[in-house]
């Protein structure tokens, strides 16, 4: 079982991890028909084009799915994967860690937050409240 993404930045993937140097969660977007898509690819996969480019996205999202991992066991809290669903889009799903939570649901509305290593910064999520 996996604790969270290993980051292999390549050109398509870069704006993704690095995003986070300055505090934005970069999905690729299509500028013909303006789907977001993730793991970026080099085609979108709704109208076909190849104009494509990173582009700020929420942040925010909803746990879809999550599993927590047995691993480790040196940190204060349990090791959660979850896969997100971002407000940007229907469908649009970022694998991830929960981090600073002992509990989660699915349903619970995320933030993203980043852990640096080095020159990348790593989407993560924590809880947040919404008032609606
Ligand atoms: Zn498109």
């Amino acid at each position: 079982m996996t604790t969270r993404p290993t980051p292999t930045s390549n050109e398509l993937t870069r704006d993704f991890w690095t995003g986070g140097s300055v505090g934005e969660l970069r999905i690729q977007r299509c500028r013909t028909c303006a789907r977001w898509q993730h793991p970026p690819k080099p085609m979108c996969t709704r109208c076909h084009g190849i104009d494509l480019g990173p582009q700020a996205s929420s942040g925010t999202g909803t746990v879809w799915s999550y599993t927590t991992s047995q691993l480790g066991g040196s940190t204060e809290h349990s090791n959660i994967v979850a896969d997100i669903e971002l407000d940007d889009q229907n469908g649009l799903h970022l694998l991830s860690a929960i981090v600073e939570a002992d509990h989660v649901e699915i349903g619970m509305p995320v933030v993203v937050a980043f852990e640096q290593a080095e020159d990348t910064w790593i989407p993560v999520f924590r809880l947040a409240t919404r008032h609606e």
